[in-house]
Order: C-alpha cells, then sequence, then structure tokens
C-alpha cells in the first residue's frame, strides 16, 4: 500500500485532521505537536483522541508523524534553549505513547556559533536524557539543507549523533528531498548512489520516513526553500522515481509543499497515479 499524505494543523483536535486526509485521498499525515514558533501546546482532549482512534482503524490511517516544533534546538549555545528542548522532549513523547508505535520527527539543531562538535555533543546529550528504555515512538533526526548553523546537513553528521546515543534503537531518520538535495546529495541523477551512501554511513533501516518536497534554490545551494511536486529543482520524473524505488516505496511519504488543501489533493491524486505497486 502507498503511505502518503501531507502537513496538517490539528488544531482542531486529531479527528479533523483525519477526515481532512482521507478527504483529499492521503492515509496518513504529519502534524505539530505543538505551536511551531513557540511551545504552546493544546491540552489533551481524550475523546478527540479515541474518536479519531476508531475513525483511523475503519479509513486505513496506520500511522502518523509528530513533528516537533522548530523551537526545539538541543544544539544551541545558551542554555536556557536546551533545557526548553529537554522539556519538550519529555512532554511531547510522554504524550505520543498514547499512539503506541508513534513516530517523532526533530530537526537536529543548529550549533549557533559554537561549531558542528560541541552541537552534536549537546544533542547527544539530551538524546540521552530524554530517551528511555520503555518508550515505543522512534524519534527521527531529520536531514537538513545545511543553512546557517544547522546540523544534520550530511549524512556522517547524522550518524555521529545516533551512533553515540546509547538507546538508539530508539531512534531513525526523516529523509527531506528538498533539503539533501540542498545539502548537495544528488537525488535526481544519482538516486541509488545517494541511497548506497545512506546505507553505508546510517544504515537503511533506520529510515522510517520521506518529507517529499521539490526545491526552489538549486542543487547544493544549503538554501531551505520547499516547492509544489514538479515545480521545482527536483522535478516530476525525480519525485517518481524516489516513490517507487525498491528500498523506499514502502516507506510513509509527507508532502510539505506549500499548498492549500486542495493543492495538496491534486498533488496526492498525481503521485498516486504514477506509483506502481
Ligand atoms: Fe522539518
Ligand atoms: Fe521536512
Ligand atoms: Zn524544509
Amino acid at each position: 500500500m502507498f503511505k502518503i499524505g501531507c502537513h496538517l494543523s490539528i488544531s482542531n483536535g486529531f479527528l479533523r485532521a483525519a477526515k481532512e486526509i482521507v478527504s483529499i485521498g492521503g492515509n496518513t499525515y504529519q502534524y505539530f505537536s505543538r505551536n511551531p514558533q513557540g511551545g504552546a501546546s493544546k491540552p489533551w482532549n481524550q475523546t478527540d483522541f479515541l474518536n479519531f482512534k476508531e475513525y483511523a482503524k475503519e479509513n486505513g490511517i496506520e500511522i502518523l508523524l509528530c513533528h516537533a516544533p522548530y523551537t526545539l534546538n538541543a544544539a544551541s549555545k545558551t542554555p536556557e534553549t536546551r533545557e526548553f528542548a529537554s522539556m519538550i522532549f519529555k512532554d511531547d513523547l510522554a504524550k505520543l505513547e498514547a499512539f503506541g508505535n508513534a513516530l517523532y520527527n526533530f530537526h537536529p539543531g543548529s550549533h549557533t556559533g559554537q561549531g558542528v562538535e560541541i552541537g552534536t555533543d549537546e544533542i547527544v546529550e539530551i538524546l540521552n536524557d530524554v530517551l528511555y528504555e520503555e518508550m515505543t515512538t522512534t524519534v527521527l533526526l531529520e536531514t537538513m539543507s545545511g543553512k546557517g548553523s544547522e546540523i544534520g546537513r550530511s549524512f556522517e553528521e547524522i550518524a555521529n549523533i545516533i551512533n553515540r546515543v546509547k538507546l538508539n534503537n530508539k531512534l531513525g531518520v526523516c529523509l527531506d528531498t528538498c533539503h539533501v538535495f540542498s545539502a548537495g546529495y544528488d537525488i535526481v541523477n544519482n538516486l541509488d548512489e545517494v541511497l548506497d551512501e545512506f546505507d553505508k554511513i546510517i544504515g537503511l533501516d533506520r529510515l522510517k520516513a520521506i518529507h517529499l518536497n521539490d526545491s526552489k534554490m538549486p542543487f547544493a545551494s544549503n538554501k531551505d526553500r520547499h516547492e509544489k511536486i514538479g515545480y521545482g529543482t527536483i522535478g516530476l520524473e525525480a519525485i517518481i522515481n524516489i516513490i517507487n524505488h525498491p528500498k523506499l516505496k514502502h516507506l510513509p511519504f509527507y508532502l510539505e509543499t506549500p499548498n492549500e488543501l486542495n493543492g495538496y489533493k491534486e498533488e496526492i491524486e498525481l503521485l498516486k497515479n504514477n506509483w506502481r505497486s
């Protein structure tokens, strides 16, 4: 089965977003755990959650992807920002246990000038603090474009984090097509080689989700500007290759393209028409 969806708001609840994704032809969605630019989260609504669970079961929604807020920066030079990251991590992971075997995606972090090495140490420290043996959620490090002082611009930087975390059986990776292309991985002309490299450095068994985006920016530009599917520098043909690649086609794909619901609907239809079972 082709697992395809997009980013949706859950400000009106999990059920409402589930109905939205089904109405546009998808079967999974990504949502922000809380205000992406802040930290506030709505109080947990158990009735909505139970209604969602029932609706999801009836409609073939098997998995959701929860995205941490952008304000979570585990690599910041500011201690208060790292404490905040720790707090958000713990709170979000506690909530996600309601789902069981959930996926939680976060940006590894920006070192804000203190360098990749120190930033990496701090990400590892926070992950070692917040991951725990009994959790069922898998925490995904997102591959980044390398803008500013972002960590996670290369497979090596991601592997350096994963390899140093004690409970790294709780860790996986979410590959963002726009970000890796901007970071200099040529998924348009050399997809096989890029996936071989991912496998060698991180391990393809770690790959749990794909952010499926075209890019407004040229290859290896280290810029992070998403584009609608087929309208950017990656292009439709390469995106169709990605969703059909034997090493990727079983994964859930999430659109984070600049679209309203109708635009997402068209993209989901286009992708479904081009996914070969
Ligand atoms: Fe992201
Ligand atoms: Fe992304
Ligand atoms: Zn992005």
